[in-house]
């Protein structure tokens, strides 16, 4: 069946259309027809109709049987959902927690609604993959009404791509992820790092929001929550002009004074720009401290990998994370580190090998829509 996939940014509408079925989804045969990108949306029923011109030629005249929309806050929805009415009023409660993502993505859904009445939409959660955290690893250290009244509690974010690389590693390693130990490194514009235990999320650094935990190219990553009520209490600073300074003014952008952009940064570093190579530091420092966190949770690892874009694509940073980690049993090859290729690879034959895998989190939406619609119509048939 076909199943359009949609993934709307803060700005831009990624799609992509996949040929899928269960044996196909098994097999691993399953087919990208195409992708695109809409930059500078202004509405998300223009951006779905160039997504669409662009597409009709190949479906050759068949439907779409499903739609697929990532949504990045699923609150705790376990996995994917086909979308109703609560599922629709759910994500927009969640709106409160990623005022960033939640509304475009329900724009994007209500578009194609209109557009494709009669597909079946399915809502594929960032959190859902993190749902079997433990409550000692979700729960935050304080009175437990705040979890339970208030639902602050840590959530996690990523968990397609880390789902993703899960499998097709142990895919790779003609092993059940079941067998594995895994420690997975997103680093993109956004950075996360997941435990995943026998294919089970078991935790991510990653929390309430997708601020927590390391240092991304514009967010801090972990702080002290006082030193923020300190600067609202004692010098009057404002909440919200806080949030903003977190999650868009600090980071990469903000140690190395330059961009958030990891090309930018390394090359400054190389030039010997000092508040470049300071940045550089703190990034693979965090990300070693939480690598090592997840050889404590999980007592070992099987595998580390490292996706999304400064993932796949930066032998510096994976080097410097895994630099004083032999130790541990980690250490990448420079010569298979630095080999530049766009298929998953190792670049570390340690102890832990070391492997590069590219993120298909778009495959991933595509497969868990088309599984939605099989049950849905087993259930109904
Ligand atoms: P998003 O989280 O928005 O999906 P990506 O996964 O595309 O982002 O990652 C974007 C980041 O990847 C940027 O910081 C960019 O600088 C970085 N990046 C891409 N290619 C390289 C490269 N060759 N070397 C270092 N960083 C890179």
């Amino acid at each position: 069946m076909k199943i359009l996939v949609l993934n709307a940014g803060s700005s831009s509408l990624k799609y992509a259309l996949y040929e899928t079925s269960p044996e196909a989804a098994k097999a691993d045969t399953d087919k990208l027809l195409g992708e695109g990108m809409v930059e500078r949306v202004t509405t998300m029923t223009g951006a779905l109709k160039t997504a669409f011109k662009d597409l009709r030629p190949l479906l050759q005249g068949e439907i779409i049987a499903g739609v697929g929309h990532r949504v990045v806050h699923g609150g705790t929805f376990p996995g994917a959902m086909v979308i109703d009415a609560a599922v629709e009023r759910a994500i927009d409660e969640l709106s409160a927690l990623a005022p960033l993502h939640n509304p475009r993505s329900l724009a994007a859904y209500r578009a194609a609604r209109e557009h494709e009445p009669n597909a079946t939409h399915v809502a594929v959660f960032d959190t859902a993959f993190h749902q079997t955290l433990p409550r000692h690893a979700y729960a935050y250290a304080i009175p437990p009404r705040y979890l339970d009244d208030k639902k602050v509690r840590r959530y996690g974010f990523h968990g397609i791509s880390h789902r993703s690389v899960a499998l097709r590693f142990a895919r790779l390693q003609r092993k059940p992820v079941e067998a594995l130990r895994i420690i997975s490194c997103h680093l993109g514009n956004g950075c996360s790092v997941c435990a995943v235990d026998r294919g089970h999320s078991i935790d991510t650094s990653m929390g309430f929001t997708p601020l927590e935990g390391l240092v991304m190219g514009a967010r801090s990553g972990d702080m002290d929550a006082s030193a923020l009520l300190y600067l609202i209490t004692h010098e009057h600073e404002d909440p919200a002009a806080l949030l903003t300074m977190l999650n868009n003014e600090s980071g990469m952008k903000a140690i190395s004074g330059l961009s958030n952009d990891m090309r930018d940064i390394l090359s400054a570093a190389d030039s010997g720009n000092a508040r470049a190579r300071f940045a550089v530091d703190a990034f693979c420092y965090r990300a070693k401290k939480f690598i090592g966190a997840y050889m404590a949770a999980m007592n070992g690892a099987d595998a580390l990998i490292f996706t999304a874009g400064i993932g796949e694509n930066s032998a510096a940073i994976r080097a410097g994370i895994a630099t004083g980690l032999d130790q541990l049993g980690i250490s990448v090859d420079p010569a298979l580190n630095d080999l530049k290729s766009t298929v998953a690879r190792c670049v570390g034959s340690s102890q832990i090998p070391v492997w590069v895998v590219p993120t298909e989190e778009q495959l991933l939406i595509a497969r868990d829509t088309m599984t939605c619609i099989v049950a849905q119509s087993a259930h109904s048939g």
